[in-house]
């Protein structure tokens, strides 16, 4: 039996965020993994301020390149608006792969299939053991759902589908595009430039809306394609984008429960509005680390639930 005081499942932002904050703590932690990293995650990439600062990271000390948009160009019902901000892009292969080791926490790659509670802790498939289980797992992540699925059951009208791609590509334009509600959709379509030429297209948008309007995920992705060339931002491209889902902000009633603690898409905290999850991850691996290091509660309730606070007033959210 190999044993930790905490043992974290997943090692996204989430979960190495939580693991940064407890070995800065020397608090004996292990991270499990399914994945080796680096890994791909089906993500647009996009991070605000507030996410560089809440991991204490200077834009200059990242090895990788980010992309600074200093204006994000918002089209709904055909109208473009450009806002003026201060937003950045990172490519989710590099990033969470450089967190995962900033956080010097030592990673094991094992796929977590059966958690039990045992006396004052908890055995994961009759292998590890640990006193402190944080669940990082994503969506599909198996704390959530030994635990917490009864208490904090998912809503269909909270799911978002989602499909894209991340392609290296000698982009012309090196701005940020969102579409909104384009034929309906209960969502957006983005195109988010990146560094060392790749580029990130995509589409997002509610279950429920899809289902009213009778349209599939599909469909809308092959108009975005179409728009896509259309405005010449990208051409001539046979596409192989992937698809995935996951739940927005709803009303959560525990995350925690003994010694057993849900953070980022576990707990389904990604924004209202924009689906943004890597600052809400992020944000909960921090509270969950502190909770586990002090002895106080654990509460996501400061953890916004809407994005545009963020993307329209970058320096006034930050300076908190
Ligand atoms: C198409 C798309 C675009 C998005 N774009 C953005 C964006 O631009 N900006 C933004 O802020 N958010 C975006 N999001 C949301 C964001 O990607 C997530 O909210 C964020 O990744 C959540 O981080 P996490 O650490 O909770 O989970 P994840 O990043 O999903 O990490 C979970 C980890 O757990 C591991 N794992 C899963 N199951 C197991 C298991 N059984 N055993 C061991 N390990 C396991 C996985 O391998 C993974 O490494 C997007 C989401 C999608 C789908």
């Amino acid at each position: 039996m190999i044993d930790s005081k905490v043992i974290i499942v997943g090692g996204g932002p989430a979960g190495s965020t939580c693991a940064w904050k407890l070995k800065q703590n020397n608090i004996p932690t292990l991270i499990l993994d399914k994945k080796t990293f680096p890994r791909n995650k089906i993500c647009a990439g996009w991070i605000t301020q507030k996410v560089l600062k809440d991991l204490g990271l200077e834009k200059i000390e990242y090895p990788h390149q980010m992309l600074t948009f200093s204006r994000l160009n918002y089209h709904i019902f055909g109208r473009k608006i450009p806002v003026r901000t201060c937003q950045y892009a990172i490519r989710r292969f590099e990033f969470d792969h450089w967190l995962i080791k900033r956080s010097g926490v030592h990673v094991i790659h094992h796929p977590v299939r059966h958690i039990r509670k045992e006396d004052d802790g908890f055995i994961i498939d009759n292998t590890y053991r640990c006193k402190f289980l944080v669940g990082a797992g994503g969506t599909n992540c198996r704390v959530y759902g030994t635990f917490f699925s009864g208490i904090n059951p998912r809503k269909k009208k909270y799911l978002v589908i989602t499909m894209e791609e991340e392609f290296k590509y000698d982009y012309h334009d090196p701005e940020c595009h969102l579409w909104f509600f384009d034929n309906k959709l209960k969502g957006y379509s983005w195109y988010v430039p990146k560094g060392n030429g790749y580029l990130n297209v995509g589409i997002g948008g509610k279950l429920t809306g899809l289902k009213d309007t009778e349209e599939s995920i599909y469909d809308h992705w092959d108009r975005l394609v179409q728009k896509l060339e259309d405005l010449s931002l990208v051409k001539n491209r046979m596409f192989k984008p992937k698809g995935c889902g996951y739940y927005i902000r709803e009303k959560v009633k525990a995350v925690r429960i003994g010694n057993a603690f849900i953070v980022g898409d576990a707990a389904g905290l990604a924004t209202l509005d924009m689906g943004e999850g890597i600052g809400p991850a992020v944000q909960s691996g921090i509270r969950a680390a502190e909770a586990i290091i002090s002895g106080k509660p654990y509460s996501i309730k400061s953890i916004g639930r809407y994005s545009a606070v963020d993307i329209l007033f970058p320096w006034l959210k930050t300076s908190f």
